[in-house]
């Protein structure tokens, strides 16, 4: 793989800054941003009341935790356009999250935080290691989702020929990669894996790919995952976060040189961890529930949202800024199997430790009596595999999960096609639970 790593000089100067220059930066922005939301937004108003605090009382970073947090329902309660700080006709654009679990969260940005968006989105792809002039391929969806967008106008700012391709029709998207010679891909983790096989089925070598750069996100992965992928294309596989509440993608990314966890880019979003139960902050290093504070958004401010993302705070090292360290997963996607927690990134990284087994996983929950049981869906490699073959991998996975995540699970494995394919962020659970 080629060394990507940007010049010093092209970063922008606050990502090498000093943390005391950041930090009086920070401090600058969140006092703004608390007094923004606490004289435009009602429910920023009377939040604070409640609390008893004020922003003119801010004089510190560490005041922020003072402050109540937001929730997702906060937002559903104020759907459409309760939080917005900003008149409506000076909104520019609405984006929305997918609302699958109840009434969608609207988001809105004026002319100012597109401009911010597209700079913080030019700042993740040049640290991803892409460059000016380069082709870059974008299968994220587009719409009222954030990744397409995003993805889109930080490749514009950042100087490249953006091909807005969006997600779906598999065999279009490894053409028109292959005939324009994309150098970044950008594209969640998942579906990469369907664009892989969609490589083999044509009889495409992957490695002989013009791709130099995925950049993944929007869904959980795992160091695995990027080895398999990089392995796979002969590519930098890096990742990148975000979500529509904060701005979407862009939030945070990593280094192509370091690959060591995520930069937040905090002069504009400020992190906090949290005890998810006690809603006390944790120590930097800790795991816990990530928080984010806006510090420059005009139509959406945003204080102390809760993102139910796990993960912990580390020091910065090729940027200034801190970073965080890749998701484990939701609070939400967390499973409870006799006691034990479980993500399903854990099951992803035994996955992948099984050479005839392909990459692509599904877990089915279900009650059996009065316990729950869990079967990973997988399906093996080659289509030669027997069912000996078939077997023997599954008894290699179950006894992997039992040993390294400490559950006892049923492994079925299909022919390759077996598990359903992503076309975007993974379905990685089919809860057949009975609801309570
Ligand atoms: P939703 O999924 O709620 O509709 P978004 O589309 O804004 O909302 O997605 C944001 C969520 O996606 C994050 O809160 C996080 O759970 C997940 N996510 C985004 N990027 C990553 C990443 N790089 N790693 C793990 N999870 C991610």
């Amino acid at each position: 793989m080629k060394d990507l790593t940007p010049k010093r000089d092209d970063l922008d100067p606050i990502e090498i800054a000093s943390r005391d220059e950041i930090s009086a930066l920070q401090l600058k922005r969140l006092k703004w941003s608390l007094k923004h939301a606490y004289d435009n937004v009602p429910f920023y108003r009377q939040s604070f009341d409640t609390a008893g605090v004020h922003p003119d009382d801010v004089t510190s970073l560490a005041d922020l935790a003072r402050f109540p947090f937001t929730m997702k329902q906060d937002l559903r309660n104020n759907y459409p356009f309760g939080m917005f700080a900003v008149p409506r006709d000076q909104v520019s654009r609405i984006h929305a999250s997918s609302g699958t679990t109840g009434k969608p969260t609207v988001v809105g940005y004026t002319k100012n935080d597109l401009d911010v968006w597209a700079n913080v989105m030019a700042r993740t792809m040049r640290a991803a290691g892409t460059r000016p002039g380069d082709v870059v391929h974008v299968a994220y969806g587009y719409g009222l989702f954030t990744g397409g967008l995003g993805a889109h106008y930080g490749a514009e700012r950042l100087g490249c020929t953006v091909v807005p391709v969006s997600g779906g029709m598999t065999p279009r998207q490894v053409t028109l990669i292959e005939d324009f010679g994309a150098t970044t891909i950008m594209v969640t983790p998942s579906y990469m894996l369907s664009i892989l096989d969609e490589y083999r089925a044509q009889g495409r070598d992957p490695r002989e790919s013009s791709l130099e750069v995925g950049i993944f996100g929007a869904e959980p992965w795992t160091n695995a995952m990027r080895a398999e992928i990089e392995q796979a294309f002969d590519m930098h596989a890096v990742d990148l976060f975000g979500l529509s509440e904060i701005m979407g993608p862009g939030v945070a990314s990593e280094c192509v040189e370091t690959k060591d966890g995520l930069h937040i880019w905090e002069d504009h979003f400020y992190p906090e961890i949290i005890n998810p139960e006690t809603g006390e902050l944790v120590e930097d290093g800790e795991m816990g529930e990530l928080v984010f504070t806006s510090l420059s958004k005009e139509a959406f401010p945003i204080i102390r949202y809760r993102t139910r993302d796990l993960t912990r705070l580390l020091p910065g090292t090729a940027r200034s800024m801190r970073r965080m360290e890749k998701i484990t997963g939701r609070t939400d996607d967390m499973i409870i199997l006799r006691g034990v927690n479980v993500f399903p990134t854990q099951i992803e990284e035994q996955v992948l430790k099984i050479a005839t087994l392909s990459p692509h996983f599904q877990i089915r929950l279900e009650r059996k009596g009065r316990m729950d049981a869990m079967t990973i869906l997988c399906e093996a490699m080659a289509e030669s595999a027997g069912g000996d073959e078939r077997g023997a991998a599954a008894r290699d996975l179950a006894h992997h999960i039992k040993q390294m995540v400490g559950v006892s699970v049923t492994v079925d494995v299909a022919k390759p096609g077996g598990v359903a394919r992503s076309q975007g962020k993974a379905v990685r659970i089919i809860d057949e639970r009975p609801k309570k």
